[in-house]
């Protein structure tokens, strides 16, 4: 089976598409596999996406609880309609719209372009590396290899965040060869060398002038989307090893 597309990553701004449904499983619960799909299946501290699949013929509604990545494809976990008259699962080869809820997704692009910039911005101002991240909507931590970091930062790291948001830094997405990518000292830094190494292709996000990571998320296009984010605490991990927590103002 060819894979489907999976427009996700090429386009973060796709919000729906038309599709076949060209896989079905119904243990634990019933989940399909698209031909094309705009849902997010969740990585690099990005929650997967949410949203519905809606029957073309029908208009029979299901609810996609989550979607995961599954042998490369994606697949989403469905909730059955409720009620007695329920349809049950839809069946391979009916035709749907595939609707992410959008205004999650934005957030998520919003918090996760933020992450970035609080990531660019602690490398280019002391020089501590990323060790791993997570985020919700609206809210994120980054932990860092930051033995100088104290509560006195805070303040500055914040301020420094904001600037760079508000330079309205463009965003942008590249897919490059494997030996072109590794070839990036700022990729290196960010530990690309954890990567699979049978990859043949290392996609990367560049905040112009700031940050380059390989990266398999969802952003932003400019930074001026993200609006401005608050530090909203700070936790030693150990001597060295600093967790930073953010949110968006307007999040
Ligand atoms: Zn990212």
């Amino acid at each position: 089976m060819p894979q489907g597309l999976q427009l996700c990553y090429p386009d973060a701004y796709a919000r729906s598409v038309e599709a076949r449904i060209v896989a079905l499983e119904l243990e634990p619960g019933p989940a399909v596999v698209l031909d094309a799909t705009v849902f997010y299946p969740g990585g690099g501290g990005q929650p997967a996406d949410t949203g519905a699949i809606s029957r073309t013929t029908d208009g029979t509604t299901w609810r996609v609880r989550t979607a995961r990545k599954a042998d490369g494809e994606i697949v989403h976990e469905l909730d059955l309609p409720e009620g007695a008259a329920s349809a049950g699962p839809p069946a391979v080869g009916d035709r749907v719209m595939a609707e992410i809820d959008w205004p999650r997704r934005y957030l998520l692009m919003r918090t996760h372009t933020a992450l970035h910039v609080l990531c660019g911005v602690v490398w280019r101002d002391y020089g501590a590396q990323v060790t791993g991240g997570n985020m919700e909507p609206g809210s994120g931590r980054m932990d860092f290899e930051f033995e100088r970091m104290s509560g006195e930062l805070v303040g500055d790291i914040e301020a420094a965040v904001n600037r760079e948001l508000a330079a309205e830094r463009e965003v942008r997405v590249a897919v490059l060869p494997r030996d072109e990518a590794f070839a990036i000292p700022d990729l290196i830094r960010t530990k690309i060398n954890l990567l699979p190494p049978g990859i043949a292709e290392v996609r990367t996000i560049e905040i112009v002038g700031l940050d380059l990571q390989a990266d398999g998320g969802t952003h932003v296009a400019n930074t001026r989307e993200v609006g401005s984010i608050r530090v909203t605490g700070y936790e030693s991990k150990g001597r060295i090893n600093k967790r930073i927590r953010i949110e968006l103002v307007d999040g």
